[in-house]
């Protein structure tokens, strides 16, 4: 499957002038941080998605907000596509230059340029990754909750509105990210937010560029909201007779209100795989992960009567965990379930899809996928973070076998319809890119046209990530002769 539209780039000698043009300038500003190096160019010509790869024209690698302007005052310029990097982890294809370009790769902005426990708050550069930033606050008794499994840089995560495990709890990027400073196509730069922990003034640009995936401009800082560590962790894990009862747990666990921090669904496929792969013995049942914050008595008093909700939906087996090594056992297959796809039926790939429905959907919504999915013949573990409604599943393909591929992409098809249906999106945390495009006019209608005359207004040139997020996207401009 390629969704590589012919680019108007490399076979366009217009093209090749400017683009040379424009190398020899970005050489000028940024010596050998600037590469059309082939090896260079095919690690960011992909991510950790399915679809195709396509290598960018050239990869710049700045240290500085001035440099990051510099480089899009050139690219906007010579009219050649930027697309914004940063560890590379997207899973939904929004990184693939499919029109060629230049790769803007973060990693060398990865300070942390200041830190203010007493505000709860610290500012950050994009392409500092999220667990070298808990690293850096360690000791102030401070974290950054957002978890992604992956070691995603914070631009990225930023850029993807991510969330996972910790969100029932803390929230997704959306709430954690106070204030950007942004770099727009032409090299003009802004800031958004503030640090202060309200605002009515103006427009709320800040959420504009949160979850753009690049789009819309280059992120170069951002101000995020931390937590105080817990001062008490209590681990759970309980298995469940069938997947209906493990949801209907999940659902009752929100609906009591007990302020769960981690409620994850693993489907019995799922925990086959991780068995397989980490070695383990779970049982093949489908079973919910638990994690309860808080003091001594709170937490063992919401895990008791988590226990006691589980176990009148038909849970057994709740084991609970309080010493990090034994809460890092049980996580374990957690942790471990993208790799364990990927090793379970090897050499096949990953489609990933993420969906998220009103809780009160939940149920329904994941027993017509995993129905739907045994009818086309496709091994499709699921996981979840149930307790937002939101749920991954993970169809298995052969990318060779055209027609495997097409049953697969009717399943996804139909999850994320009935996913809309029901009140929900087509997708929770991980983006847009390029697999999701075609939903955006069923999600969103109208208001979808807002969006692209947003995007005109601050990319008339359609210069930044172009091909990602909107259906039928602007064409990329040469500039006028
Ligand atoms: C094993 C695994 C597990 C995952 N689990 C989750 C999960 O639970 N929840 C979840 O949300 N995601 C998950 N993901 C997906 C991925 O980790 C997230 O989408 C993450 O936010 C991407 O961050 P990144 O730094 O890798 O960004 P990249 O993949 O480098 O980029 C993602 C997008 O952001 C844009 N971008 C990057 N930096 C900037 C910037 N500075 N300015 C503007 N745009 C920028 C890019 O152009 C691209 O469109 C998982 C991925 C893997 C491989």
């Amino acid at each position: 499957m390629n969704h590589t539209r012919p680019a108007p780039s490399t076979a366009d000698a217009t093209y090749a002038q400017r683009l040379e043009a424009a190398f020899a300038q970005l050489r000028d500003l940024l010596a050998d941080r600037a590469s059309a190096g082939e090896s260079v160019r095919a690690i960011h010509g992909r991510d950790e998605s399915w679809h195709a790869p396509r290598m960018p024209d050239a990869v710049v690698f700045p240290r500085s907000t001035a440099e990051v302007s510099a480089i899009a005052r050139i690219c906007h310029a010579h009219r050649i596509p930027m697309i914004p990097f940063g560890a590379g982890s997207s899973v939904e294809g929004a990184l693939i230059p499919t029109h060629g370009g230049v790769v803007i790769d973060t990693s060398q902005m990865d300070k942390l340029l200041s830190l203010n426990p007493g505000n709860f708050d610290c500012v950050v550069q994009p392409g500092l990754l999220r667990r070298a930033l808990n690293e850096l606050i360690r000791d102030t008794g401070l974290f950054f909750s957002v978890d992604p499994g992956a070691d995603a840089s914070i631009g990225g995560m930023t850029s993807t509105r991510a969330s996972g495990t910790n969100t029932v709890r803390y929230g997704t990027m959306a709430d954690a990210v106070r204030g950007l400073e942004v770099v727009l196509a032409d090299g003009r730069v802004i800031r958004t937010g503030s640090r202060a922990r309200k605002s009515s003034a103006g427009y709320d640009l800040t959420h504009l560029f949160v979850g753009a995936e690049g789009t819309l401009g280059i992120v170069t800082e951002i101000t995020l909201r931390l937590y105080p560590r817990p001062e008490h962790i209590i681990s759970a894990t309980c298995e469940f007779p069938d997947a209906g009862a493990a949801v209907d747990t999940a659902v009752a666990v929100i609906q009591s209100g007990l302020g769960v921090a981690r409620l994850e669904f693993l489907d019995e496929v799922m925990i086959s795989a991780v068995n397989q792969y980490s070695r383990l013995e779970l049982p093949c049942a489908p079973h919910l992960f638990f994690e309860f914050h808080g003091s001594p008595s709170q937490t063992s008093e919401i895990s008791e009567l988590v226990k006691a909700i589980a176990e009148d939906n038909g849970g057994t087996a709740f084991a609970c965990a309080t010493q990090a090594e034994e809460r890092d056992r049980l996580w374990r297959a957690r942790h471990d379930c993208a790799y364990a796809c990927m090793a379970y039926e090897r050499p096949k790939r990953m489609m990933t899809t993420d969906v998220c429905v009103p809780l009160t959907e939940l149920a329904d919504c994941m027993r017509a996928a995993r129905e739907d999915a045994r009818q086309a013949g496709i091994t499709a573990p699921i996981l979840g973070h149930v307790g937002d409604g939101n749920f991954h599943m993970v169809l298995l393909i052969d990318p060779d076998d055209a027609e495997q591929v097409q049953r697969a992409e009717d399943v996804n098809r139909r999850l994320v319809e009935r996913a809309i249906a029901c009140g929900g999106t087509c997708t929770g945390e991980h983006g847009v890119g390029l697999g999701k495009r075609e939903y955006l006019r069923i999600e969103h209608g109208e208001a979808l046209e807002v969006m692209r005359s947003i995007k005109t207004a601050l990319d008339p040139y359609g210069l930044m990530n172009p091909g990602k997020v909107l259906p039928e996207p602007l064409p990329v401009a040469a500039p006028q002769a």
